[in-house]
């Protein structure tokens, strides 16, 4: 009888290996892949001009297609905020909660497991390859906490673990898996040359915005400016796009760096009021926030002209739009860098 597991893909070379290694084994292996809402995967790559060169592949789907196997993505943004509001294992560096986040995916996928009649799950976690979540004392919190106990198979590392289930019915060769630690990426490196992989998505520090700290930083200022740790999915995708400026507590400003941002933030001017150049080549900018007085309106638009082309000019006339009011002409100085307040700036 042919056994199935399911493998947790993230489109790195980690769960391309730990995939692989079980498959070689005689496994069937489907995948999933879980979206956020919070995935780097093709998304500031795909948006920004200066990153066009780049090839724009979905790196899960990639390393299914290397694999051979069907690939399951599943959108679970909703039940996914949770995680990210009440992590009860606190946040790494940033506000990333990388350990309720694996005890959350494994026990999705565990109960994918249990829906579909797959025998045990695999991912490609390393010990001690991230500093909080990967360390070995670790590993039993998230088989335990996520309910897959020894159903949880670690390809990588299971030799320096204790066997699991796979392991003892003889599923699983345990002398063909490994036993990889620490943060070198070199036993990984030297086992994709094995398998010739080639090409594979290079680790970038996490495999979410979370990791990041100038997207954590415009996170906590949403939550800060909202009163609440809310969000919804439009919140967090435009956190990854433009300048974020908040001139004070009523209202931010999303500007536009380039025509590729310039492009995706179009996408949102019917949710928001906006402000373009219109004497010089500039940005778009949406307005967040409560309705502005003529003051705040006139400082959003000195704000925006000083991102354009006409920065240097004694005035630059620019369009405010609000999809119920419509649009009006507004003619502004530019503000000087000197008058960009650095604290207005989210970084
Ligand atoms: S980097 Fe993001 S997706 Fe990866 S484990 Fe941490 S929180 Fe989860």
């Amino acid at each position: 009888m042919t056994r199935k597991a399911v493998a947790l893909i993230s489109g790195g070379l980690d769960s391309l290996l730990a995939a692989k290694l079980v498959q070689q084994q005689g496994i069937h292996v489907e995948g999933i892949n879980f979206f956020t809402g919070f995935c780097v995967e093709g998304h500031t790559h795909a948006i920004r001009k200066h990153d066009r060169k780049r090839a724009k592949r979905n790196n899960a789907l990639w390393v299914a297609e290397q694999l051979g196997i069907k690939l399951h993505i599943i959108d679970i943004v909703k039940e996914y905020k949770d995680v990210v509001i009440n992590p009860k294992h606190g946040y790494g560096a940033n506000l990333n909660p990388c350990l309720d986040c694996k005890i959350f995916m494994v026990r999705k996928a565990h109960e994918w497991l249990q829906q579909h009649d797959f025998d045990f799950i695999v991912t490609g976690e390393v010990i001690g390859q991230r500093p909080k979540s990967q360390r070995k004392r670790l590993m039993p919190v998230v088989a335990a906490e996520s309910g897959a106990a020894d159903l949880l198979l670690r390809p990588l590392c299971a030799r320096n673990l204790p066997p699991t289930l796979p392991e003892h019915e003889g599923w699983i060769d345990r002398e063909q898996l490994k036993d990889f630690g620490g943060r070198s990426r070199k036993p990984q490196m030297a086992l994709a040359a094995e398998f010739g992989f080639e090409g594979y998505a290079q680790p970038a520090g996490g495999c979410c915005f979370l990791t990041d700290r100038s997207y954590s930083v415009k996170l906590q200022d949403l939550w800060d400016n909202r009163g609440n740790r809310e969000y919804e999915l439009d919140d967090i995708m435009l956190l990854k796009v433009g300048r974020h400026i908040r001139p004070n507590a009523s209202f931010k400003l999303i500007i536009a760096r380039e025509e590729g941002e310039n492009q995706f933030l179009s996408g949102y001017k019917r949710q928001f009021q906006t402000i373009n150049t219109v004497s010089h080549a500039g940005p778009l900018a949406l307005i967040e926030g409560a309705a502005l007085d003529s003051q705040q309106l006139e400082l959003a638009c000195a704000i925006t002209a000083r991102y354009s082309k006409g920065r240097d000019a004694d005035s630059v006339e620019l369009r405010f739009s609000d999809r119920e009011k419509g649009s009006r002409m507004i003619r502004v100085k530019p503000l000087t860098a000197a008058q960009i307040n650095p604290d207005w700036v989210i970084v």
